[in-house]
C-alpha cells in the first residue's frame, strides 16, 4: 500500500496516464481511503482542467474559487 508521500509524488503522472497498471490501482486504492490525497488529487484534476480551457473561458468555474478558499484559507489569492 502506497503512503501519502508516494500518492502525491505520483499524481501529476497518474494525471498524465503516464503510471504502470499496478502503480495506478494503488493509487485509486490510496485515494479511496485517504481524504487528504483525495482533496489534492481533485484539486490537481480540477486545476488541470481548467488550465485546458483557460484558452477558450476567462472566467473561472462556478464554485472553485470557494473550493480554493476551503483547501488552502485566503492567502492562496493573494493577500488584498
Ligand atoms: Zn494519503
Amino acid at each position: 500500500m502506497a503512503d501519502c508521500q508516494e500518492t502525491l509524488n505520483e499524481l501529476e503522472r497518474f494525471l498524465d496516464s503516464e503510471l504502470s497498471p499496478v502503480r495506478v490501482a494503488e493509487v485509486i486504492g490510496h485515494l479511496k481511503g485517504c481524504s487528504d490525497c483525495q482533496g489534492a488529487y481533485e484539486f490537481h484534476s480540477e486545476l488541470r482542467t481548467i488550465i485546458k480551457t483557460k484558452a477558450q473561458n476567462e472566467d473561472l468555474p462556478k464554485g472553485f474559487l470557494d473550493r480554493l478558499l476551503g483547501c488552502f484559507g485566503d492567502e492562496v489569492l493573494g493577500a488584498d
